[in-house]
């Protein structure tokens, strides 16, 4: 049976950085499980789906980004026993660890959007989210002349579902440069009463959905997807929205099944891994760790917030033996084009307040300065510093 001191299971921005930063910190003896030949920097994709960058740009071979003294097993997790710890991939193999740490990310929850996946299928919808659908987004939206178009922002938890917003502010700024804008009905259905819940950002995304005409449906669910149809739930009524040219409708996510199903989850309705947010330690398993997306930490999920995460989680996995261990603040962001070259930044901690990485610039107000660091030089930092532990 296989056996390592450290094993993280999924290979996306969290299990990459924090197995890096632990081997950086000392660690000697860490190891991958993830089946994906492709890692993929997931921010990029709505550049993809506004017209602003391709596939090639955030793709790289997992061999690539795979920290060199780390091991990777090719594989897919389909149960855990987070007693001993150990875990089981779908060939039936067996590993064994002192430390586990859950870094699965979210997976789609189709059940939820009954017709989603058919409509995505048929070309009619598509999203910035799925890398299927992703490059299909720009061609679809470009070519819009006239008609009815239908955005959504997901549910929490997701991958940082405040950036569903770009592809939409990216899709009207073209349309009102192409002088088409006025033609087309333009509609919007978001979880929350507001944008996206900070009220200094909600005023600038509020003034820019009505400067651009969007008609925003609130508290509102999608619920199901159907022949050029799309049913959004709010807490008033059901609304029916046909004849729709294009639909930019995200799914709802969840933990992965065997997560969930496990004595991994703990009481959320997604079956997210039930940590202690500070610590990022499992609440009943002092073996388990879980950071990134699939990890209950009470904060919208992104990739910034792993920047934070990882530069925790891998001192406490070393000094689990009874070191002091360091507590997370809550932070995330939430990164919103309110136009083609126009970016806001908006981080917070856990309560909710900003929390701006530099402090001298208001990072809330739409830059494009900030828009070219977040197009253009994150993905550099991402790749050569935040995988490698660097950050
Ligand atoms: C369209 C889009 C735009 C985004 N924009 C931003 C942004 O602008 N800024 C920002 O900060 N964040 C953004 N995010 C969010 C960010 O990408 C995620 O928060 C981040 O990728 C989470 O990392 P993760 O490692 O937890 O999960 P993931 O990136 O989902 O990686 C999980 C990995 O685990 C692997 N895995 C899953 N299940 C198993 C299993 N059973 N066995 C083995 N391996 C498994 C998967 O193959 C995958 O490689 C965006 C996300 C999307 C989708």
């Amino acid at each position: 049976m296989d056996h390592h001191e450290v094993l993280i299971v999924g290979g996306g921005n969290a299990g990459i950085s924090l197995a890096a930063k632990l081997l950086r910190d000392g660690a000697k003896d860490v190891a991958i499980v993830e089946s994906e030949s492709v890692h993929r920097y997931r921010p990029m994709l709505n550049y993809v789906g506004g017209g602003e960058a391709t596939m090639e740009d955030l793709e790289r071979p997992a061999a690539a980004v795979m920290p060199k003294d780390a091991t990777w097993i090719r594989g897919r997790v389909v149960s855990c026993d987070p007693t001993g710890p150990s875990v089981t991939t779908r060939d039936g193999r067996t590993i064994t660890c002192t430390t586990l740490v859950i870094a699965t990310g979210l997976e789609e929850d189709w059940g939820d959007t009954p017709g989603l996946e058919e409509a995505y299928a048929a070309g009619w919808a598509g999203s910035t989210f799925l890398v299927q659908t992703a490059p299909k987004v720009w061609p679809a939206v470009r070519d819009l002349t006239n008609g009815r178009v239908v955005f959504s922002m997901p549910p929490e938890p997701a991958p940082c579902a405040a950036t569903a917003l770009k592809p939409l502010f990216m899709a009207c700024d073209h349309w009102q440069r192409a002088g088409v804008l006025q033609n087309l009905d333009i509609h919007l259905a978001l979880p929350g009463p507001t944008s996206i819940g900070v009220p200094k950002a909600d005023s600038i995304l509020e003034d820019a959905l009505t400067a651009y005409g969007v008609q925003v449906l609130r508290n509102a669910r999608v619920t199901s997807v159907s022949e050029r149809q799309v049913t959004v739930r709010t807490d008033e009524r059901d609304v029916v929205l046909d004849e729709i040219a294009y639909a930019h409708v995200i799914p709802s996510y969840r933990a992965p099944r065997w997560v969930a199903e496990s004595d991994l989850a703990g009481t959320s309705e997604a079956g997210l891994v039930d940590v202690d947010p500070l610590t990022l330690r499992h609440r009943r398993h002092d073996g388990v760790w879980s950071l990134g997306d699939v990890a209950d930490l009470g904060i919208k999920p992104s990739g910034g917030a792993l920047r934070k995460q990882v530069a925790v989680l891998s001192p406490n996995i070393l000094a689990s033996g009874g070191g002091e261990l360091q507590h997370y603040d809550g932070y995330t962001v939430m990164p919103i084009t309110v136009a083609r070259h126009q970016l806001m930044l908006v981080e917070i901690d856990r309560e909710g307040r900003p929390a701006p990485s530099v402090p001298v610039l208001d990072p809330v107000r739409p830059r494009r300065l900030t828009w070219a660091i977040d197009r253009y030089a994150l993905p550099v930092v991402y790749f050569r510093r935040i995988l490698r532990g660097r950050v």
